[in-house]
């Protein structure tokens, strides 16, 4: 389709905002091109008014004149979807980082873009649908192995209405732009399709019916699993002062938990975390294949000299690309990191703007831009009757870990599970760092109600004695031992023994690092008998030391496999310190 495309030219430049008077017809969030001197500066159209644009350029604007030449693409800030997505890492302008490392030494002058799939690799296709099959946007049309993952080639999310495949390549490898079939619309047109998708990062990808997230999410995380449960395709956030385990959690989930595909948004907190995650992440061991998490990962980040307006698209950017998984049918999950810098992001380019600021200066529209995000997970039901999930987990950085701060309200007012990292758990080294008192999570009752987690009536039990347990110990930090009836001390005990075999998992041991549903039902049985019991003491040190005896074994036994003999010895001896 030709289209006569806008140009313009620059009037007026305030950082990386510009004003730009045009001819013709442009739309809102069209990509631009700023052409300065022999450079070409990739912008998007913020704000349309008569024949003034506000253009904000994703790059340093240093040497941008006025009277500038700047045309307009006619095209949306897309997201380049196919097979070769898995194992890279890209900004927030999907420039692949390690090739940007290759060929120009880390530093990506301006004005260069590369290529988002590699163009090179041949792709083993195997065909699904055939020729004379009638199909329409999303249907599979053939697979390529992407690593682990069995990447579904898709008819193109654009293709409108019900279309005729006129040939499709046998299997064979196949680059990304070769062409893998030719599709016939209703008007007759014909199609030529290859491996290469695009779509606009601000709009949800999602072709199929929304079902309501009822099943549980497995992350072999106890405390997570237990009382604070995530469900497939809901929404967490983890608020995360520094030190408090949000990396070292991270990475547990992105292990452990139930999910194929894994994307990960790095939003610029310091320089030196963003290093950190590059430089960790591609050595974890995938527990599921035995190769590398990387192998079924996605990393988009930006790089500290990264301007506002990449800092803000990085977060479409990456839930696109989950959403691109989730439509083959693969369980994704998205970890955006921080959520906290993109709101900044957010309420710099709105500053810019000069829009009326809301509270602390972020613009009105920070809870309406969060909800829309969290809005994009969810259960889909694909036409093959499969359902596919997408999972997102935010982390919030709110300053001097003060809650009441407008990001961490939005992100708390439409989130599912809120998994609170608190400082003085870190400090007690009560790790995961997740604080039980101020943790909820809106699933547990939904699981239940469905019959999904027969563990809850121990789990709520359980969540009543750390409750109790906490007022009991702030009471005895005034008033001392002494002062705390012996009954009373018991429940703290039972409080503090079910923190400490159960809500603590130390992630730098073998086994207790991840803790299967089954086994989580053990030792949620053996927590069970423990808090049932009326335990009868004369002294207010033999309770002490009954369960302090009785945590240190069931954390040796939380030590030990399942496939270990001494497992359910350990476990009888523990039954029969209980029975007493
Ligand atoms: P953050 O990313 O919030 O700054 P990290 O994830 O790097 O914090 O964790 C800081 C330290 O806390 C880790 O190096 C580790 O020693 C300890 N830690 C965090 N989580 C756990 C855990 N689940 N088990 C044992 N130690 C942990
Ligand atoms: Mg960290």
């Amino acid at each position: 389709m030709d289209k006569e495309l806008a140009n313009g030219r620059i009037v007026a430049a305030q950082g990386n905002l510009m004003t730009v008077e045009f001819d013709g017809i442009i739309r809102q969030n069209e990509v631009v091109f700023v052409h300065t001197g022999s450079e070409k500066l990739k912008g998007e159209v913020i704000e349309v008014n008569g024949n003034e644009a506000k253009v904000q350029v994703f790059e340093l604007t240093n040497g941008i004149k006025l009277n500038d030449e700047v045309s307009f693409t006619g095209d949306l800030l897309f997201v380049e979807l196919g097979p070769g997505l898995l194992k890279n890492v890209y900004d927030g302008l999907q420039n692949p980082l390690e090739e940007v490392a290759q060929e120009k030494g880390y530093f990506l002058p301006r004005g260069v873009y590369l290529n988002a799939l590699p163009r090179a690799i041949k792709w083993d296709f195997t065909p699904i649908a055939k020729k004379g099959d009638v199909v329409e946007k999303g249907d599979f049309l053939g697979s390529v192995p992407e690593g682990v993952i069995d990447h579904k080639i898709m008819v193109p999310f654009q293709f409108q209405g019900k279309g005729t495949i006129l040939e499709i390549k046998k299997k064979g490898n196949y680059t990304v732009e070769e062409e893998i079939a030719k599709i016939k619309d209703e008007d007759g047109k014909i199609h030529s399709v290859n491996m290469i998708q695009k779509w606009p990062a601000k709009f949800p990808l999602r072709l199929g019916e929304r079902v309501l997230p009822i099943e549980k999410l497995s992350t072999a995380c106890r405390i997570i699993d237990g009382p604070f449960p995530v469900a497939k395709g809901g929404t967490f956030c983890t608020p995360g002062p520094f030190g408090a385990g949000k990396t070292v959690l991270q990475h547990q989930i992105s292990k452990y938990a139930e999910i194929e595909v894994v994307i990960v948004v790095a939003c610029g907190e310091r320089a030196g975390e963003v290093v950190e995650l590059l430089r960790e992440f591609p050595h974890l061991d995938d527990p599921k294949t035995g190769k590398k998490l990387m192998d079924r990962t996605c990393i988009i980040c930006n790089t500290s000299s990264m301007p506002v307006a990449a800092r803000e698209s990085s977060v479409y950017v990456g839930v696109t690309i989950a959403e691109y998984y989730r439509q083959m049918g693969a369980d994704t999950l998205l970890l955006a990191d921080s959520t906290s810098r993109w709101a900044q992001a957010l309420r710099e380019m709105s500053g810019r703007l000069e829009e009326i600021p809301g509270e602390e200066a972020f613009p009105a529209y920070l809870a309406s831009r969060i909800s829309e995000f969290y809005e994009r997970a969810g259960v889909i039901k694909l036409k093959t009757g499969k359902t596919a999930s997408l999972t997102i987990g935010g982390s919030v950085s709110p300053a001097g870990g003060n809650f009441e701060e407008p990001v961490t309200q939005s992100t708390l007012a439409v989130v599912g599970c809120f998994l609170g990292l608190s400082r003085s758990r870190s400090d007690a080294r009560r790790f995961p760092a997740i604080d039980p008192l101020i943790s909820w999570s809106k699933y547990l009752d939904r699981f239940s109600e469905y019959g999904k987690v027969d563990n809850a009536t121990v789990i709520k039990k359980a969540q009543k004695f750390i409750h109790e347990g906490d007022e009991i110990g702030k009471k005895m930090s005034v008033v001392g031992e002494e002062g705390i009836q012996i009954d009373d001390i018991v429940v703290y005990l039972k409080g503090e023994f079910y923190d400490s075999v159960f809500l603590q998992q130390n992630a730098f041991d073998k086994v207790d690092t991840a803790t299967n549903e089954i086994r989580q039902k053990e030792q949620l049985s053996i927590i069970k008998m423990v808090l049932d019991k009326e335990f009868v003491f004369e002294e207010r040190d033999e309770a002490r030391s009954f369960f302090l005896n009785l945590t240190d074994k069931v954390i040796q036994w939380n030590y030990t496999s399942m496939d270990d003999k001494t497992y359910s010895e350990k476990k009888n001896e523990i039954i029969g310190m209980i029975e007493g």
